[in-house]
């Protein structure tokens, strides 16, 4: 099982990563994509791959959470510092907590999108309160032949028929669809199918259930394979080899 969207290389995990890692690969999950939020998580990300080399894939990128008026700079600096990234990740726009860099968010996505194309490597994309801006950008590259995922979809049937129409692009499906109070669960019955989709943690955050409210990490990925075999009326060994082998084409891995 691939947990295509974890951040174990964070402070959170400093005290007992190393168990943690054992664990995930006790309940089958022994892939980890890693991806990059800004230039103080690349030493991390590398002494942990460096560490596991047999399960962890490395991405670049600059969170928009983390654009600031220097990100031009700070992009410059960091990009050559992964060698062979999987994916351009984890980049998009995010007007949720703080619209200040909305502009340098725009343009700090819309020049690594463009790296994706130049690099042919999928954009791994965080999107919150920020859809028709999104969709302005996914819309100039349509001849692009962009491809990647829509981390930690939890939209609404609307968000996910139109996302749905970019072709090369898979939703990235963690706790959220376990949450009692979550319309994912129906939303990717009526219009997401099985072969669309990736799985991820985004551990430290949004654990799943019964797990929901404390530090998130890969072993708990099962529980979200669980659910997804309930909605899709599939096995979790089917859930995992159809999740499987979409992460695998994306990412070349
Ligand atoms: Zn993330």
């Amino acid at each position: 099982m691939i947990d295509t969207h974890t951040h174990i290389y964070e402070p959170e995990f400093d005290q007992d990563r190393e168990a943690v890692v054992e664990r995930a690969v006790e309940a089958g999950v022994d892939r980890f994509l890693l991806p990059c939020i800004n230039e103080e998580s690349i030493p991390r990300m590398k002494a942990l791959a460096g560490q596991y080399p047999q399960y962890c894939h490395t991405m670049i990128g600059l969170h928009p959470q983390d654009v600031h008026a220097d990100w031009q700079d700070v992009l410059d600096s960091m990009w050559d510092k992964i060698p062979n990234p999987v994916a351009i990740g984890e980049v998009g726009l995010d007007f949720y907590w703080d619209d200040t860099f909305r502009k340098e968010q725009a343009d700090a996505f819309e020049y690594q999108i463009c790296k994706s194309v130049e690099m042919d490597l999928p954009l791994v994309i965080h999107m919150r309160n920020a859809e028709p801006q999104l969709i302005d950008a996914m819309e100039r590259h349509r001849s692009d032949g962009l491809r990647g995922i829509f981390h930690c979809f939890g939209g609404s049937r609307e968000s996910a028929r139109l996302m749905m129409r970019y072709e090369g692009f898979v939703f990235g499906i963690g706790g959220v669809v376990t949450f009692r109070n979550s319309r994912l669960a129906q939303t990717l019955a009526d219009a997401v199918p099985a072969d669309r989709i990736v799985l991820e943690t985004d551990a430290p955050y949004l654990a799943p259930e019964p797990h929901r409210g404390h530090r998130n990490e890969p072993s708990f990925l099962p529980l979200v394979a669980d659910k997804l075999a309930q909605i899709y009326n599939l096995s979790i060994t089917e859930i995992d080899d159809i999740t499987s082998s979409t992460a695998c084409r994306l990412f070349s891995i």
